[in-house]
């Protein structure tokens, strides 16, 4: 499980995308202070200002790694400065944008907060709504404070109009990109085999579905009296026997496809090679065969029996590995320890 909700990760996330933000909130208000500066709205030079500074305070707490006061305090300092810049420089100025902008970064933020619960959000968004709509309304009957000049409301409009855009996309990509790299890992953990970490029986489904599987021969192992191999060494030896043999084979034949089909036992596809695929299983059952394993001062081998089916295209799997392990079970009948074809 650790490897799939790996926290690590998200923090990395959460970390570049508040810095990322700031650094870019800060250009932001930089770039307002000039135009302000310029056109003399002197009010509007000392909120931009004071924001400018809340911003270079915000990276303390950034260093403290407070990322969900941070976006809260981000929040806040938006909704209030969008507030005040409409009032003084009118709705067309466009400010009202980023109400919009913070919708989509509070649904952000309640992603990669642990606690799960989106109901904080949906108010954030209610509470989005209502100021832009207040601001649209109180607007429209009283002017602004300043009348501010057609080129620098379009210059002010236009801003706004890219960078909420630009904001939407960004977050959502980085959204996006967190969500089809957790998809993957989650993928590759739920067809990985717990225990010997190579596939189990659902890779074995993917393989089957996906794979061209002419000339290609489905072979099932089943370790020899593992049962017995348990009663006398423990369950642990058992596993580590079981892990053994996964290597073993991954190492033997690494070209074929591989998996562990459930308890001791496991599915190999493989293909006539320099080796014809007998000669191939029949190396991979010596090398398991050798192998010497060791319980306290004993020490002792461990054998297993295959059955291989060739493949035919009116075979479903489930077909496929029954046909394969009727072989194998002859091969239990008559002696174990062989491989049946
Ligand atoms: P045969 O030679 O006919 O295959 O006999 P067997 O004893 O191997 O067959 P059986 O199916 O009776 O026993 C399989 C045993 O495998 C029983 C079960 O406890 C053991 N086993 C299954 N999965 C695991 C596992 O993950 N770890 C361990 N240690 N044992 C397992
Ligand atoms: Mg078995
Ligand atoms: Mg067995």
């Amino acid at each position: 499980m650790s490897k799939i909700v790996d926290e690590s990760y998200r923090y990395q996330v959460i970390r570049k995308t508040c810095y990322s933000a700031n650094i870019i909130y800060l250009f932001i208000r930089l770039f307002y202070l000039i135009l302000f500066l310029i056109s003399k709205l002197y009010i509007m030079v000392g909120i931009t200002a004071g924001t400018m500074l809340f911003y270079f305070l915000f990276f303390i707490i950034l260093k403290k790694k407070k990322y969900y006061l941070y976006a809260l305090l981000c929040g806040n300092e938006f909704f209030a400065f969008v507030i005040a810049s409409t009032l003084l420089v009118g709705f067309s100025s466009g400010f009202h944008f980023y109400l919009i902008g913070l919708c989509v970064v509070s649904f952000f933020t309640s992603y990669f907060n642990k606690v799960r619960n989106v109901k904080g959000t949906i108010i954030w968004a209610g509470l989005s709504l209502a100021i832009y709509l207040t601001l649209y309304f109180v607007t429209r009957f009283n002017p602004p404070y300043y009348a501010i000049e057609k080129w620098l409301e379009m210059t002010l409009f236009t801003t706004h109009a890219i960078a909420v855009f630009a904001f939407v996309v960004v977050y959502l990509l980085v959204f996006i990109k967190y969500a089809f790299s957790l998809e993957g890992r989650i993928m590759n953990e739920s067809r990985t085999d717990e225990l010997t970490q190579v596939k189990n029986r659902y890779g074995l489904y993917d393989y089957f579905e996906q794979e061209d599987k002419t000339s290609s021969y489905l072979a099932l192992f089943d370790i020899d009296d593992f049962k017995t191999i348990n009663d006398t060494y423990g369950h642990v030896t058992g596993d580590g026997i079981l892990k053994r043999v996964a290597t073993i084979t991954t190492n033997t034949l690494p070209n074929a496809f591989f998996c562990r089909y459930g308890g001791e036992e496991f599915v190999l596809v493989l293909k006539d090679e320099e080796k014809s695929y007998f000669d191939q299983l029949e190396e991979l059952r010596k090398n398991i065969e050798k192998e010497v394993f060791e319980y306290k001062d004993e020490r002792f081998n461990v054998t297993i029996t295959i059955g291989a089916v060739k493949y035919s295209k009116e075979y479903t799997l489930e077909k496929w590995v029954e046909l394969a392990d009727s072989k194998m079970y002859s091969g239990k009948e008559s002696g174990k320890n062989k491989t049946v074809i």
